[in-house]
């Protein structure tokens, strides 16, 4: 499970994210649901251990990853990150790229890895081809796979579907979270999309300018929305 306790993050002493607490239980997925520039993505680096706390504490297993003081690096927090552009290394292989993490895995391991995520992600046969060749889904789901390979306690999604048409993430989201359920993997999407959101979560946590304003399920969220913000946000606005 993940705790994030009054957690505060910002650059160069400026705060940007603000006294933030959520909690997510173990084999959930979680959203960060808000405008652009409300601060998602700089907490989902926070808790990636990209970025560090100004405040507060976060927690993974009952871990302490982040306080002001304990920054444990980021290859050290068994979190897997698909980040808001998809980086594919484009002179790796598909197969390459989804075992770029398993360096510790016996190459027969990582072998069947591949095959399994790529078998999970609907890419069966696709090992030795090159990121170009792929369609933009494709790509985003040979990133996903990679992002999963190591087995991470937690998969940070931000906007993973942002490059792609409507009719492709219809199709990705349902799937995605069939992947994440079959792998017994905690998630946190990233999203301004509310459809995608309340698709893919279990508890949902509507943010605006630096502020988490409520966290609960999609059904608490849409029926007793908390602040006018969540309220006009998700589409009950007066
Ligand atoms: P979007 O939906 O557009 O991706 P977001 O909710 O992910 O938005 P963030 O990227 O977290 O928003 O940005 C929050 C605020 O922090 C913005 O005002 C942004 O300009 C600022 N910011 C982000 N990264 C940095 C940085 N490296 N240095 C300084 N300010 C930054
Ligand atoms: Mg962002």
């Amino acid at each position: 499970d993940l705790t994030l306790s009054n957690v505060t993050v910002g650059y160069d002493g400026q705060q940007v994210v603000a006294q933030t607490s959520f909690h997510l239980a173990a084999g959930e997925i979680g959203c960060l649901l808000g405008p652009s520039g409300c601060g998602k993505s700089t907490l989902l680096r926070a808790i990636a251990g990209f970025e560090p706390l100004m405040s507060g504490q976060i927690e993974v297993a009952g871990q302490v990853i982040s306080t002001a003081e304990i920054n444990v690096p980021p290859e050290r927090r068994q979190i897997g990150m698909v980040f808001q552009d998809i980086a594919l290394f484009p002179h790796l292989t598909v197969g390459e790229n989804i075992a770029f993490g398993l360096t510790s895995w016996s190459k027969s391991q990582a072998l069947e890895r591949v095959d399994e995520l790529l078998a999970l992600v609907g890419l069966a046969g696709f090992q030795s081809r090159y990121p170009h060749s792929l369609s933009g889904g494709q790509q985003q789901r040979v990133a996903l796979a990679r992002a999963m390979a190591p087995k991470p306690k937690l998969l940070l999604l931000d906007e993973p579907f942002s490059g792609l048409d409507a009719k492709l993430r219809e199709e990705l989201v349902p799937d995605i979270r069939s992947i994440l359920l079959h792998e017994e993997m905690s998630a946190i999407l990233v999203t301004h999309d509310q459809m995608e959101a309340f698709a893919m979560a279990d508890q949902v946590s509507v943010m605006s300018d630096g502020e988490i304003h409520q966290t609960g399920t999609c059904y608490e969220i849409y029926h007793r929305p908390a602040t006018r913000f969540v309220a006009s946000f998700i589409g009950h606005g007066d």
